[in-house]
């Protein structure tokens, strides 16, 4: 079980190449592995991704029972309770890795970037959502970007930028190295993760599996 965000880092993105490559392993998703957890778990990593029915976790980084402490919501929007689950995986579960993971033709983005255009904030609660993906579209419209995938890493980005701001806790376990935050963008097509943006690990050339 890897202890460094590198080490973490490393096996999480091994997972998203055989996952792409259509060659998954499946791994400690059997009889075993769970008795093996029932007492304690020790994910190796904290996942914040979209809800969208395509990004699940596990499977598109070939990852099993107890590897993944995961958090998931519409367009990955942080509110206090997203907030609070990162800083348990973290803290009381010494998870050395944070991801937050976006991918391209996002339903969040779409409703926020339409929010924009027409003035409409969305019905019930999806207007929170909305509020909170908003300040990604604007900021990536004042940056004068117009491609999906762009207004997808800014995002991506923007969402990495707010979870350190807002989690003394989290930047503190960052500061110390004993975890490090890195933002994917995920292609649907192809099932690769792209890193856009990292904060406590060195990001090498390498590891994006580029089209
Ligand atoms: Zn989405």
């Amino acid at each position: 079980m890897p202890s460094t965000p590198r080490e973490a880092f490393d096996l999480l993105l091994a997972g998203n190449r055989r996952f792409a490559a259509g060659t998954p392993r499946h791994p400690n998703q059997d009889a075993a592995r769970r008795a093996d957890l029932a007492s304690a778990q020790r994910p190796f990593a904290v996942l914040l991704g979209c809800s969208d029915s395509r990004l699940a976790a596990e499977i598109i980084f070939d990852q099993g029972l107890g590897d993944l402490f995961v958090v998931r919501t519409a367009g990955h929007a942080a509110g206090p309770e997203v907030l609070g689950s990162i800083e348990y995986g973290v803290s009381v579960l010494d998870c050395p890795l944070v991801v937050v993971l976006g991918h391209d033709a996002c339903g969040a983005v779409g409703a926020a970037r339409a929010a924009v255009a027409d003035g409409t904030p969305g019905r019930g609660y999806l207007r929170d959502v909305i509020e909170r993906v908003t300040p990604s579209v604007l900021a990536a419209q004042a940056a004068g970007v117009s491609e999906d995938e762009d207004f997808i890493a800014t995002h991506v980005r923007l969402t990495v930028d707010f979870l350190m701001d807002r989690s003394r806790e989290l930047a503190d376990q960052v500061d110390a190295g004993r975890t490090a935050v890195v933002g994917l963008s995920y292609r649907l097509a192809d099932g690769s993760a792209r890193p856009v943006t990292a904060r406590g690990l060195e990001l090498s050339s390498d590891p994006a599996p580029t089209s």
